[in-house]
């Protein structure tokens, strides 16, 4: 029996709470048209200006032949910009990250195949929430709409300093955001450059109302960022200020504008400016505008994002018309997420979250920490006795026997056989 969303979940959604690096469907497994799969998948059918990489249109008939191999379910990957990401990530290799990652790999393949948590190593990716605080109220983020329950601050450097000393030889990631706008952080450069010094790739997002210096902007270029998120939902204030509530869409393009221009300026290739931008229900007609918007502002990627919803007002209201960009699907009167959610997490072994006051959650959709596994933190216990504490692994049997049952696993895109964003490489 399927469990619909609405009417068993709080009424709030992510923000953006995860890399576009994960299930995308990229992976080049099979030739259509002519040409790879994963090419298509960069394409998008109202791309005014195509170019010699932006030559097929995404069609909704492509978007229904697409069946998701093997391959592309364990891999799930942007292949161009995993690449790109690849080279300008910063990550120093040495032999502690990469046994670390080869003991993770097999650990993630042998628990998948004998359906039993078996854990050796740490987390090769980690995200790090610097604050839940935001400047922002958009309806759907537990932070800006204050249906948040637990409690707001910020991440205080000295724990993350003694985690860096813990793990750090071992991270080949850190994404420095979870709920809230993590430039809030008074020492937010200094937590990247805490990582960089460490060797780690550095991500973060913002809602890009915190650029508005030119000295404040050089030592983030200067930090070794390797990526910025920017969050843009609206090519017009008005679509704009609809879901970001309180933004102002001048403001945010400023900002972009200074970063190209200083990244230019300091030679920098990094970081990549990545625009996110989650398709509702009345933005859904921007999208062509929204890439043109990018190559006049000089970004390198734009990420079109379907959206999380929570109940069915919120699917009535927001959800688009266009299926691909949708993840639900409406079985009256509920709605359901698209396709069977395999009882299975890759996360649980590559990606957990670390809030501000350090309670460590599985992922980062446990917006409230309801599934967190002790606090790092409070508890001053190591970070690996938690990541293999009893607690993460009758969790980890959970998700692995009977997903369904957990209230943030049921709307969740992990294993969705659909894709959930589509990158367009803009340079
Ligand atoms: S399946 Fe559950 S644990 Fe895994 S990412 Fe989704 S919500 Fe998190």
């Amino acid at each position: 029996m399927e469990k619909p969303l609405s009417g068993r979940l709080p009424d709030k959604t992510a923000r953006h709470c995860f890399s576009a690096t994960f299930n995308f469907p990229g992976f080049p497994g099979r030739r259509r048209h002519g040409r790879p799969a994963f090419l298509l998948h960069h394409r998008y059918i109202d791309d005014p200006q195509p170019t010699s990489r932006s030559m097929t249109a995404l069609t909704p008939q492509m978007d229904a032949s697409f069946r998701p191999t093997i391959w592309r379910r364990w891999l799930n990957l942007p292949f161009r910009s995993l690449l790109r990401e690849w080279r300008f990530s910063g990550v120093r290799w040495n032999l502690p990250r990469i046994l670390n990652l080869i003991q993770i790999l097999l650990s993630l393949s042998i628990s998948r195949i004998i359906r039993r948590p078996v854990v050796w190593g740490i987390p090769p990716l980690l995200m790090i929430e610097p604050t839940n605080l935001c400047n922002l109220k958009c309806p759907m983020c537990p932070s800006g709409n204050g249906t948040m329950t637990r409690p707001r601050g910020k991440l205080d450097i000295r724990w993350y300093l003694k985690l860096l000393d813990e793990i750090g030889d071992r991270l080949i990631q850190i994404q420095l955001w979870n709920q809230g706008e993590p430039f809030i952080h008074h020492q937010l450069l200094h937590l990247i450059r805490h990582a960089k010094r460490k060797g780690i790739m550095v991500i973060t997002s913002t809602n890009g109302h915190f650029l508005h210096r030119d000295e404040q902007v050089k030592a983030l270029v200067r930090s070794g960022l390797s990526k910025l998120i920017f969050s843009l939902d609206g090519t017009h204030p008005d679509t704009y200020a609809r879901y970001r509530v309180g933004g102002n869409f001048h403001r945010v393009l400023e900002g972009l504008r200074r970063l190209v221009r200083i990244r230019r300026e300091l030679r920098s290739a990094t970081p990549i400016i990545e625009l996110q931008f989650l398709v509702l229900r009345y933005n859904q007609q921007e999208i062509a505008r929204l890439i043109r918007l990018g190559r006049q502002l000089g970004i390198d990627r734009i990420v079109l994002k379907s959206v999380q919803i929570y109940s069915r007002e919120q699917a009535e209201t927001f959800l688009p018309d266009d299926p691909r960009f949708n993840r639900y699907r409406w079985k009256s009167p509920e709605v359901f997420l698209k396709g069977r959610l395999p009882d299975w997490c890759k996360r649980l072994w590559l990606n957990p979250a670390i809030n501000w006051d350090g309670s460590f959650s599985p992922c980062c959709f446990d917006k409230d920490a309801q599934w967190a596994v002790g606090n790092l933190f409070r508890e001053g216990q190591p970070f690996v006795k938690l990541w293999k504490s009893p607690a993460f692994q009758q969790f980890r049997v959970l998700v692995l026997s009977r997903r369904r049952e957990i209230s943030i696993c049921r709307n969740c895109t992990e294993g969705l056989p659909q894709p959930y964003t589509y990158v367009v490489e803009l340079s």
